[in-house]
């Protein structure tokens, strides 16, 4: 029958082997993206491999020092805070230096100034200390 037939580009297509089109998508046989990546490092140009590599440590570097950095700033956060609590309160402060007690309110122990400013403390955010403006000597702490 003539409509069975086949045109002769068809008989061309039809002789492929179906597997040789399998075979070459076999081919590069991609397991992970972590070994694409290693293969194209690995068959990239020495300055491209060698650029990569320091872009990857200097990234390291700035990570691990930031982390040091972080680590340090807060063992030193914490010790402030710590030292910031063995200052007495106000009425602690009173309490032990009775005579600071006077008409025109709280004043230094030292030099019995009445001048004083509330401070930060150790570079804490939000725990602050009164100290004398006259001497400098810190006083007592802020309830927070
Ligand atoms: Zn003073």
């Amino acid at each position: 029958m003539a409509s069975t037939a086949l045109a002769d580009w068809e008989k061309v297509d039809a002789a492929k082997p179906a597997v040789e089109v399998v075979s070459s998508q076999a081919t590069y046989n991609s397991t992970s993206l972590f070994f694409d990546v290693w293969r194209l490092y690995m068959h990239a140009p020495l300055w491209v491999q060698v650029t990569i590599l320091v872009f990857i440590l200097a990234l390291l570097g700035v990570i691990l020092s930031d982390m040091v950095e972080r680590k340090r700033n807060k063992t030193r956060l914490m010790q402030a805070y710590e030292n910031w609590l063995t200052w007495p309160t106000m009425e602690e402060y009173i309490k032990r230096y009775p005579e600071t007690r006077t008409k025109r309110g709280v004043v230094c122990k030292n030099c019995s100034s009445g001048y004083i400013r509330n401070t930060s403390f150790g570079g804490l955010a939000l725990q602050r200390v009164v100290a004398c403006k006259s001497c400098n000597e810190t006083m007592y702490r802020l309830p927070v």
